[in-house]
């Protein structure tokens, strides 16, 4: 049995070397002893010394390979590239700044291995430590995108899994550009096990999510899995309507019956400011669906590789040394149109 751990990585020098320890620690004492481990860094366009340290990594650690991005392409990017690496019968994606607690890989690797489900995924039970305003719109997401949409993302769930091939070969076979693993993962299906565990710190380093970050992820997410804001706005549409002919019929009637002049501006001005911001608002929705299509009509690659190990060993191809067939620094890899 083969196990592949896909870490992405943005900026965590401080965390790799408490992860490393972690990991070693985790494979030692356990079942996975038996196993053949393939930890896969993705360094996501670090700023800081990560790359450096993954290469040094690479060249003791027979264990270790690493890609690195040309650019930060963000932590979906990362987890796809990994995808696309692992070699084993077994899948796991985890953090960097180990608030994914390796001590619950065995178990994980177990359910997998032995008990039939596809996915072994851990879930955080609270969200200690996490600033309330965050939370609540956290919650607030999961309500709503669980309702708008058919899959069912379960709240608290982290990228923190355990997969089989069967599992990751499905999600490799979903080819966008827009890809919010959070919804693919429940999209593609099949038995999972969730595994709940209190929720941890980061060990080093900080989050690379603001508020804002994490609320156009969420818009993303909504984007990416449901139509039901259109729906939304074709029913606004038409009850306003209804409204208008109601409104008319009103008027028309009170004129007849009554001879009232009809005054007002201030309800009027009012009326048009509404239904000029109604008209904006889902306009907006709609350009949102417009511009996912326009990106993945254009069909750019998901991420662009700068340099990575060559296969199986911790050496590195774009040093100019060995490995790369024409010597150039860039590959790009393409998402298979
Ligand atoms: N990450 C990444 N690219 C990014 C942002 C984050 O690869 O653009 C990685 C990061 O290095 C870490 C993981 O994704 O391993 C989770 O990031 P973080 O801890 O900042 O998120 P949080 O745990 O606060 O949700
Ligand atoms: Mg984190």
């Amino acid at each position: 049995m083969g196990l592949s751990i896909i870490v992405p990585c943005y900026d965590e020098q401080e965390a790799l070397p408490f992860f490393m320890d972690a990991i070693d620690k985790v494979s030692s004492q356990s079942q996975l002893a038996g196993m053949d481990l393939e930890i896969i860094f993705v360094d996501d366009g670090s700023t800081d010394h990560t790359l450096e340290l993954l290469k040094a990594l690479a060249r003791t650690d027979q264990r270790v390979r690493y890609t690195a991005f040309s650019r930060n392409f963000g932590k979906e990017a990362a987890l796809y590239a990994g995808l696309q690496r692992a070699r084993g019968d077994l899948v796991a994606v985890m953090d960097a700044d180990l608030q994914d607690p390796p001590s619950l890989l065995p178990d994980m690797c177990r359910a997998v291995e032995r008990e039939g489900v596809d996915v072994a995924a851990a879930r955080r039970v609270d969200r200690k430590g996490e600033p309330w305003l965050r939370s609540f719109f956290a919650r607030l997401f999961y309500r709503l995108i669980n309702r708008m949409t058919d899959v069912e993302m379960m709240d608290g769930a982290r990228d923190f899994r355990v997969m089989s091939r069967r599992y990751v070969d499905a999600l490799l076979g979903l080819r966008e550009y827009n890809r919010f693993s959070k919804g693919l993962f429940s999209w593609v299906g099949f038995k999972t096990k969730w595994f709940p565990y209190a929720n941890t710190e980061r060990v080093a380093g900080h989050t690379k999510w603001s508020f804002w970050s994490l609320f156009r992820y969420s818009i993303e997410g909504i984007v990416a899995f449901t139509t039901a804001p259109l729906v939304l706005s074709s029913c606004v549409g038409l009850l306003l309507c209804l409204l208008a002919f109601i409104a008319v019929v009103v008027i028309v009637v009170r004129k007849l019956l009554f001879g009232d002049p009809v005054d007002g501006w201030a309800s009027l001005a009012s009326l048009i400011t509404f239904l000029g911001g109604c008209q904006m608002f889902f306009l907006g929705i709609i350009g949102q669906y417009m511009a996912k299509m326009y990106l993945e009509v254009k069909g750019r690659p998901v991420y662009i590789v700068a340099e990575e190990s060559a296969e199986g060993t911790g050496r590195a191809v774009a040093d100019g040394q060995d490995g790369s067939e024409d010597g150039s620094l860039f590959k790009v890899q393409d998402i298979g149109r």
